[in-house]
């Protein structure tokens, strides 16, 4: 990518219009009245003996951005297949604005879908590829100019409407096909992995018109991705999958605070899992003794556990504190040694070896310049947390 198409581009929306706490969108999924749009009920996909997706039930509500996270081969695309209609179930249903999807053809569902290759026609302009599903319609054209067009404004490329693909960067072609996408008026957009051919500053910048064409046009999106920066930033809630399950739904921020196993704590940011076992557990807080730990560790929720079980403590890197002299705290501190510091701007990220043999990793913001220079390579560091950052995790 060039430095001219950078500036042309025009710079992405900065307001903060999507968190869920502050938008204007209701979140629906927080009613326990709300009626879901989508509903996946049992849900089985089976390949030969190989079963793709296994028994998921999910609820999706009106005007989400709802992203399904998983590694390669989990069963995301699958699972888009079938709401789209290119799959059939092996078992279970799925019904979308209350209507059972058995039986009913792709084209006959109100989604549409858009590809990773975007599946652009390179022969014709860029209104002509927006304009092909509306043609076959038989729209009026008058109608279908005024519709082309407004569609070339949403997604900013009013300019470029009489070009051809090949003359588009990446992220030009990404929104033409959204255009098109979004032109017939669908209530429902699937996107599999819309953003995974471009680069990722320009990645990034897509996220955030993603979202905002998506406030604006109040569609329900469902996207899959593989990249959890990429989910975390977009969605409205996001559901982690493992081998053909769903192992957990969640707004971003749940998922990132309050992980539900250790493999989802794992796949969501960078996490240290302390290996330990339960020795007091009572309803507002859990000790953990372990190995690794100079003093046990001290959480302030309750788990259902068994007494001695053992679990992992999940505390992220940037919820650990670094200081050279004893903390006052009894709980929640170990010591080691700086085997590895990497400078990151705005942050460094700390590689600090425990006594035990553990490594754990730190980051620490770089608030004021000489951050740097507080600790180095070989400190023997005090390692402490509140008692409200870590989680203790029984899976
Ligand atoms: P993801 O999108 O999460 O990478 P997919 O849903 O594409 O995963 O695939 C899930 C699993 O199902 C993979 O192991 C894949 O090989 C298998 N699979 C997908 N489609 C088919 C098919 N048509 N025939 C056989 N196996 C398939
Ligand atoms: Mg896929």
């Amino acid at each position: 990518m060039t430095i001219a198409e950078v500036s042309t581009k025009p710079s992405p929306a900065t307001d903060s219009s999507h968190n869920p706490l502050t938008s204007p969108q209701p979140s629906l999924w927080r009613d326990p009245d709300a009626k879901p749009f989508v509903v996946f009920e049992n849900v089985t996909k089976n390949f030969g003996d190989f079963t793709a997706v296994d028994n998921i039930s999910l609820n999706i509500y009106r005007r989400e951005l709802f992203c399904l996270l998983g590694g390669s081969g989990s069963g995301k695309s699958t699972l888009l297949r079938m709401l789209a209609g290119f799959e059939q179930p092996t078992s279970g249903r799925i019904l979308i604005d209350g209507v059972d999807m058995a039986g009913i053809k792709p084209w006959n569902r109100p989604v549409n879908m858009m590809f990773q290759s975007y599946a652009l026609f390179p022969h014709l302009t860029v209104e002509k590829n927006i304009a092909f599903g509306l043609k076959r319609e038989g729209i009026a054209d008058s109608d279908i100019k005024k519709r082309v067009a407004d569609m070339l404004d949403m997604v900013q490329l009013g300019h470029l409407g009489k070009r051809k693909p090949h003359q588009l960067s990446g992220g030009q072609r990404q929104r033409v096909a959204l255009a098109r996408a979004l032109v017939k008026k669908p209530k429902l957009l699937l996107l599999d992995e819309p953003l995974g051919a471009l680069d990722k500053k320009l990645r990034e910048e897509t996220q955030f018109e993603l979202m905002n064409i998506q406030e604006e046009t109040g569609v329900t999106f469902v996207v899959v991705t593989h990249d959890q920066e990429e989910a975390m930033t977009l969605a409205t809630r996001i559901g982690v999958m493992n081998t053909g399950n769903i192992v957990q739904v969640g707004e971003p921020h749940d998922i990132y605070e309050y992980p539900n196993s250790a493999f989802v704590a794992r796949f969501i940011g960078s996490v240290n899992l302390i290996e330990g076992h339960i020795i007091e557990d009572e309803v507002d807080r859990v000790r953990v003794k372990s190995k690794h730990m100079d003093a046990p560790l001290y959480i302030n929720h309750g788990i259902s556990c068994a007494p001695g079980q053992q679990v992992n403590v999940a505390i992220r890197p940037e919820k650990i504190l670094l200081s050279h002299e004893l903390p006052e705290q009894t709980d929640n501190r170990c010591e080691g040694v700086i085997v590895d510091i990497a400078y990151m701007g705005s942050m460094s990220i700390f590689r600090i070896h425990l006594d035990s043999g553990m490594e754990v990793r730190v980051t620490q913001p770089n608030v004021a310049r000489d951050m740097g220079a507080r600790f180095t390579w070989n400190d023997r560091v005090h390692l402490y947390w509140d008692v409200d950052s870590a989680v203790v995790l029984t899976a």
